[in-house]
């Protein structure tokens, strides 16, 4: 159980962004924890080094002023100021003969000659060197300059002293540093728990919803972008598969309801033929009733696996550049006859061209369906007008009868689907023409629009993005 819940917490978001953070920190305060102590360790030693060429040309001034035997004197009463085993002084000739020294004795063998050789070597006048001394655990800083003729001088100062003050440094930075890992893990911990809780309310919608309460949504609390667009894209998405689930609906409402209709028609035709003999005429009449029945059923499923498709955007819609008033034209040619038999006016006022870009299979069906729809509604001897105009980026087509007209009360349901008003029973149809009109215009990111009074006519305009 234990196990499990560390397993748990070691693979959590939370955990590994609290870690990742607080990892990131103590590596980059180190770095700076070092590079701070490297400079306080090189600028305390270039401290020293200056301290040391100062006192060792103090002694060069003093044998050039006053003799080897005053600054022998002086040597001597300065050294016995300071601890033996801190720091020595010694003097010394070329040949490495002693001319004085300090108590050597807690400094082990420290060279003579080969310091001597080196200066000469390099021609200067000084070497500044550290030393470690025999089995002691502090270093030392020493100086060996010429500081007269045939006299050198060797200035030796213990390391201890600057150890001791850059081991405090070196205290106070591991405080400061662990202190500052603790206070950052807690930043880094709220900043993560931040983050996660918004995705934590994204998962918990996603469960809820997972167990069927589909109008759950997600809270936008906007804190953090990636998670306020998570949150959005997720509720569009949710949007989106309730629509689907509503249309559904509907169709298996719609096949309980409209299709049932025909197919009950069908079996009436079929129980007619056996109830009692019948000439041949008779039956070849019911087998064409049986095949238009059969037509009309098969019309409507593909209708409305059309509409259920393009509201689903499922079929990726091809878009290719078309001449629009051509097929407008084209339409309205193949309407003319039925509409000549009506005796109606098939009127067109269209631009000599008009190029748009869009999915022309689905802009050809909703020409149709609209033209077809104003001829069907409008009585014997009325007129029907297309007309197109184009600006901003979109075509406006307008279809404008003379005929029957919608009332008020229908106008807001004439693009449901199975929707037929009362006074257009006595025309055949489905009532899918429209659903199919809007599912595909607005596919194509269009608009449809109505206006109608009864007795007098209707308008509908379709805008299209060219
Ligand atoms: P239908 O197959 O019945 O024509 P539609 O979906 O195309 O189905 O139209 C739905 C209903 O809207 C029609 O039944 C009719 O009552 C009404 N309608 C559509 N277009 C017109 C129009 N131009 N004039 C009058 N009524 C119309």
């Amino acid at each position: 159980m234990f196990l499990k819940k560390l397993h748990d917490l070691k693979n959590s978001l939370l955990f590994r962004l609290t870690l990742l953070y607080a990892v990131a920190f103590t590596v980059l305060s180190t770095i700076g924890f070092l590079v701070f102590y490297y400079r306080i360790y090189s600028v305390t030693m270039e401290h020293l080094d200056i301290e040391l060429l100062a006192e060792s040309e103090k002694y060069t001034v003093l044998i050039q002023d006053n003799g080897l035997e005053q600054a022998l004197k002086t040597i001597a009463d300065e050294s016995e100021l300071e601890d033996p085993a801190e720091d020595f002084y010694r003097l010394f000739n070329f040949k490495g003969d002693i001319l004085f020294t300090t108590d050597m004795s807690a400094w082990g063998t420290i060279g003579k000659q080969e310091i001597l050789q080196k200066l000469h070597k390099e021609g200067s006048t000084f070497s500044i060197q550290t030393l470690s001394i025999g089995e002691r655990d502090d270093k030392a800083r020493m100086i060996t300059a010429i500081v007269g003729p045939n006299t050198v001088l060797q200035i030796g100062e213990s390391l201890e002293e600057v150890d001791e003050y850059l081991d405090i440094f070196l205290q106070l930075f591991s405080i400061l540093i662990v202190s500052l890992i603790i206070v950052s893990s807690i930043i880094g911990w709220l900043l993560a728990r931040r983050a996660t809780m918004d995705m934590q309310a994204v998962t918990e919608t996603a469960e809820e919803i997972s167990n069927g309460a589909y109008d759950r949504r997600v809270q936008i609390k906007g804190h953090l972008n990636e998670i306020e667009r998570l949150g959005t894209t997720f509720n569009r998405m949710l949007d989106r598969i309730q629509s689907l689930l509503k249309s559904m609906k509907e169709i298996n409402d719609n096949i309980a309801h409209d299709l049932r209709s025909p197919l009950a028609r069908i079996r009436g035709i079929a129980e007619m033929s056996l109830l009692k003999e019948k000439d041949v005429e008779e039956y070849k009449d019911m087998a064409v009733s049986t095949i238009e029945e059969c037509d009309t059923l098969i019309e409507m499923i593909n209708t409305m696996l059309d509409i259920t498709e393009a509201e689903a955007g499922v079929n990726g819609d091809t878009a290719e550049e078309f001449e629009l008033m051509e097929l407008i034209r084209e339409a309205c040619e193949l309407f003319r006859p039925i509409a000549e038999a009506k005796k109606i006016h098939l009127k067109t006022r269209l631009p000599e061209s008009l190029a748009v870009t869009s999915n022309r299979r689905k802009v050809q069906r909703i020409i149709t369906n609209l033209l077809e729809n104003a001829i069907k509604y409008t009585p014997d001897a009325g007129a029907v007008t297309v007309s197109a105009t184009a600006q901003n980026g979109e075509v406006r087509i307008e279809f404008e009868d003379t005929g029957i007209g919608i009332s008020q009360n229908d106008l807001p349901h004439i693009f449901e689907r199975f929707y037929r008003c009362d006074r257009s029973r006595s025309q055949g149809g489905t009532g899918l023409g429209l659903s199919l009109v809007k599912a595909y215009t607005e596919s194509l990111n269009g608009k449809i629009e109505v206006a109608s009074s009864l007795n007098q006519g209707s308008r509908f305009v379709l805008q299209l993005v060219r």
